[in-house]
Formats: structure tokens, sequence, C-alpha cells
């Protein structure tokens, strides 16, 4: 494993920073020619173009197929494209007018998805012969809206609307459509657009780009130092590796891949790694038009609120809030209590009769609490982006399998007995920690039982297992001898599981196998390369010493495909700062494991 980089490296207080120009929060980046940004560049139209509204149809189920295409939910264009766009949306301003954006940048596995669907040259360009507009980044798909009352102008025909009124013969159509169309038509032209004969809605950059089949607009492309003063950047993603550049708090660069507890960026033209902690995604959302926008990232969520310290109290409000908000889709239930007789909720996204069903539990151990609060996060935007609009699946997202040992690590506090295994820990040497410390980094239940070392599966077998109650490494009396252990069982064993993903912190890497069972080991291994094809966690090299945790349990007993996630850089609890970069690397965890199911029924 590589070393730990600790947020020292990044708060020398005996540095001034130098902090870069574009650093200043204020200076919001605008399409004046001396930004520095190439025409080819891809940017987010909305960050140039606030007065855009956008509202991609291919992200939805809201479009001809009848099938999300993609499953990003900004528009992006390329930077030269966006520039006459500007142009457009000025010149509309006067009119009284917006536009609203249907469609921009498509992957080539989008157009490919598409043409999958409707194979024919009219309307779909063919993924590897066909023009493909959309996937050079200049096309864009928009219509018109009227700035006062927010409603969109009649127009000849709905989005992808296939029949001859779709066309830019207007003869068929009402006058005030035929207008409406027409006005577009020439401010677009006049801007620099052409338009396509069979779509009033469809407009590509006169400037033509090549094909991109590299960007990946589900991650966002410049981010930020988000440490106190500087960060690293370094010439490998190893801690002892030179350091090529300091990267000063505030000042932005771009991210190319993750790797490990690394991100991979570009930095005024020099590449190399740093610590994925202190970073987090540089646009904002202005909050006058984030539901229209409907937000990016963590800013999409209104629910869940981000914090490093996330309580069993909000835990249990934002699921009632998300099951209200989201009534017809998200559901909640108790699997069991706790030691302490705190209720363990799971939040239930989806059909419970769907063809497949997938079970995600995080905070088994009670400092890793920021699993938690990434659970929550994860559950709360992917009932805004309806995650159910893929066919027949349906999420059971236990957020805290141990809510009496979350308490303790974030309150500090110990009852009479917990004290008495603070001080047997210490006689033993097993701690020299204060007692703040030590219940911070506890990671037990309210009895002193490691949870994750209370399945039958190697039980009691761990080198390092110790004997009596303590704040963790403790496998208890026997297997599923904690309430907790027996509540995840019951639950585990009531539904008929594809898979199962453990979140524990930290490491940014990925477990998956236990035992010698097939084929449960390669197809878990298969899991772990599919989860880390999104998040860039890197897959552990052998499962090493630890047995008895629930993903050992449900490989070798029930055969069901698991892996176990561990988020993060720092040392447990994690820094609040790593959130930023935890949810991005995260959040698409949940479509990849519907694609590697479906991919491996
Ligand atoms: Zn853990």
């Amino acid at each position: 494993m590589t070393p730990i980089e600790t947020p020292t490296h990044s708060i020398t207080p005996s540095v001034t920073p130098a902090l870069s120009p574009t650093a200043s929060p204020a200076a919001t980046p605008k399409p004046t020619p001396d930004t520095g940004i190439s025409d080819a560049a891809f940017v987010r139209v909305l960050e140039y173009i606030p007065d855009a509204k956008e509202y991609l149809m291919y992200a939805t189920k809201d479009n001809f197929t009848g099938k999300r295409i993609y499953d990003f939910q900004q528009t992006y264009l390329r930077y030269g494209t966006v520039k006459k766009l500007a142009a457009v949306v000025e010149e509309l301003k006067g009119k009284g007018l917006g536009i609203l954006i249907w469609d921009g940048f498509r992957p080539v596995s989008a157009q490919q998805a598409l043409w999958d669907i409707c194979p024919d040259t009219n309307y779909v360009s063919h993924p590897v012969t066909g023009n493909r507009s959309h996937c050079r980044g200049g096309a864009v798909d928009l219509t018109l809206f009227d700035l006062t009352t927010g409603k969109q102008l009649v127009m000849p025909s709905n989005f992808d609307d296939f029949s001859s009124k779709a066309d830019r013969n207007y003869s068929d159509v009402s006058t005030e459509a035929a207008a409406n169309a027409v006005l577009l038509e020439t401010v677009m032209e006049k801007h620099g657009f052409k338009g396509y004969s069979k779509e009033w809605w469809h407009y590509a950059d006169e400037k033509e780009y090549d094909v991109d089949d590299t960007f990946d607009p589900s991650i966002p492309v410049v981010w930020e130092a988000n440490c106190d003063e500087y960060i690293n950047l370094r010439r490998s993603a190893n801690t002892t590796a030179k350091v090529l550049a300091k990267i000063y708090k505030g000042s932005t660069f771009t991210l190319l891949e993750w790797y490990g507890k690394f991100a991979k960026v570009e930095y005024k033209n020099k590449i190399g790694y740093v610590m994925s902690s202190f970073i987090k995604p540089s646009f904002t959302i202005d909050p006058d038009y984030q539901t229209e926008a409907k937000g990016a990232f963590l800013d999409a969520l209104s629910i869940v609120e981000q914090t490093g310290a996330y309580s069993y109290e909000e835990m249990c409000r934002d699921i009632n809030a998300i099951c209200n908000k989201y009534s017809s889709i998200a559901k909640t239930e108790a699997i069991g209590r706790s030691e302490e007789k705190r209720n363990i909720p799971v939040i239930i996204i989806g059909n419970k009769n769907a063809k497949h069903q997938i079970l995600i539990q995080g905070g088994i151990h009670a400092r890793e609490h920021l699993t938690s609060w990434l659970l929550m996060s994860m559950a709360e935007y992917w009932c805004i982006y309806n995650i159910t609009d893929y066919d027949d699946v349906c999420f059971h997202i236990i957020p805290m399998s141990n809510p009496d040992g979350v308490v303790i690590s974030q309150t500090g506090k110990l009852n009479s007995s917990q004290l008495k295994i603070y001080q047997n820990d210490k006689k033993l040497k097993y701690t020299s920690f204060s007692q703040a410390l030590y219940t911070e980094k506890w990671k037990a239940n309210a009895l002193g039982v490691d949870i994750n070392r209370n399945f039958p599966a190697g039980w009691g077998e761990n080198k390092d297992e110790r004997k009596a109650p303590s704040s963790e490494l403790y496998g208890g009396t026997a297997p599923f001898s904690s309430a907790e252990a027996k509540a995840l069982r019951d639950y585990t064993l009531k539904y008929d599981f594809d898979v199962t993903i453990s979140y524990h912190a930290t490491g940014s890497i990925i477990y998956y196998e236990y035992g010698n069972k097939e084929p449960v080991n390669s197809l878990s291994k298969s899991l772990a390369q599919s989860v880390k094809s999104v998040s860039g966690y890197i897959l552990a090299t052998s499962y090493g010493v630890d047995g008895a945790g629930y993903k050992d349990w449900v490989m070798e007993y029930l055969g069901i495909p698991s892996v176990t996630i561990e988020i993060g850089c720092q040392e447990a609890a994690l820094d609040k700062r790593e959130l930023y970069s935890i949810f991005v690397r995260n959040y698409k965890v949940m479509p990849e494991t519907i694609r590697w199911i479906v991919s491996n029924q």
C-alpha cells in the first residue's frame, strides 16, 4: 500500500501563497478572446452562458427511444462553438427570448446506442461512418423560451418528432410555429451555425471539429486546489516522487484521470499527480437557475448536506425527506435494531420485485462514517436523476450498518462499559491514544464487537484477532453474535441479490476476493474492474489477512459477487474536503453496477 500523504503537506505555514490571476473566485471566465482557452476545448455551456437553460433529453427516458442514452446532465460543447452560441443568446435576449438546450456533445458510445435503437440515417447519424456532428462537440439541439414567462415557444413539432412536421419546410405547421422556427434559424445562421433540413431543432457549428471519442462529460474537467495553502504536483503517483509544482489554494487545473489515491492532472503545461483529497470541481451553480440547470454533482443535492460528520439523526431525517420527495421510487424500512436499539434503516430505490436487486451498505466501521454520507448523497442524486429509468433494477442502500458506533466516533462519549474497554485496550497496549482520539477512531459497535469480523467466513481466524471487546478487531463471542450482523444477515437473505457492495474507508482501493469458490471470485473481480473503470480506484493485489467480514460471508455462503470499496486517501475519520472527489469518483458506481449486471446475466 502506498504511504499516506498527511494534510500537513498541503498546509506548510512558511510558504507565501502566490495565487495565479485566474484563481480569484470573482474571476468568472467569460468567452472573450483572451481567456487562453483553445476553441477546440470542451467546456460546460452553462458555465459560459448562464442565461441558457438545459434539459438533456437523452439523459432521461423522455426521448424517442424511451431509454436513458447517457448519464450526464450538463451540456458540453467546443469553446469555439460556445462563443458563437453566446452571441446567439445575446441577440435573442434583446427580443425577450432565451434558449433551452436538449442535446449537445454526445459520446460515440451514445451515438452507437441511438443507432442500435434507430438504424435510420434520416434521423440518426451512423456511429462509425456518419457525420456524427454531436460527437464532434459542435452540434446543439435547442428551442426558444420566453424570458418573462419561462414558457417554451410554439414550434413546428416536439423534439425527435420523426414526421414531416419536424423538417424545415414549414408549410405544414401553424404560422406562429413557422415564424418561431424561422427566427431561431435566422439568428443561429447569422452567428455561424447551419441547420439540418429534417430537424428544426438541430444546428451544427460551420466549423467542423474532429469526432472525439475520449472526452467523458460525466466527469468534471476543471478542478481547483481545495487545501489550506497548496498541494504538490508530483512526477508520479507516489508521495515521495519529485515535486513538479506547487498548486496553491483556488488555482485550477485539468483532470486527466484518477489513479488510486491520486488524480493525474495538467497544470500550467505540466502533467503530474496530486493527491485526490484536497481538490474539488471548480464550477459553481448560480442558485437562481439551479433548478433549471438541475445542478451538477454535489450542487444537485438539496437534502443531504455536505458534512464530514454525518450523524445518525441527519441520516434518518434525510431518508424521510428523500422518501417523501421521491415517494414513487424511494421507500424506507428498518433492517433491524442495533445493540442500543437504534433502527438501522435501508432506503429502497426502485421496485422490490424488479429482476435485479443490488445491496449497498456502508458505515459498518464507525469511524468510516463518511461512507454513510456518500451513500446518502448517491441515493439522493439517483432519485433526482431517476436511476429507476434503467429497466428492472432495485437498489437497497443501508447507509449506516453500525449506528451506535458512529455515535461514539462522532460524539466522543463512552458509557461505563465502553470506558472499561478503553482501559483494557490501554492496558494491553492496543492504544496509546487520548480518550478523544480513541473514540474518534472507534470502529466497533456499542459492545466493542467489530461487526465486519462477526460473520461466519474464517471467523476468529484473523491473525490480529483480539480476545475481548475492543474499539476494533474483536469478532464477538460467535458468528452473528452482534445485533447488527444479524440484521444484515436477515436482510441479505430476504432478497435474491445480484451483487453486494460494501463501502469502507480508507485507501482508494477495491477488495474483491475471498476463499476459492467459483464463479463468485471471478465475477467479483470482474465487478471490481467495472468499479475501477468509473472510480479509478485500484484493485487490491491480494485479499490479505482479513476474513469474517460481510463481503466474505456473502461470497462464501451465498455465492453473490461482491466488492469492498475503500474510499478516501487520508486516515478515517476523513477530512470533509475529501468529499468532493469521493462523490465524483463514486456516484457512477450505481449505474455502472447495473451495466455490469446486464452484461453478465
Ligand atoms: Zn472498514
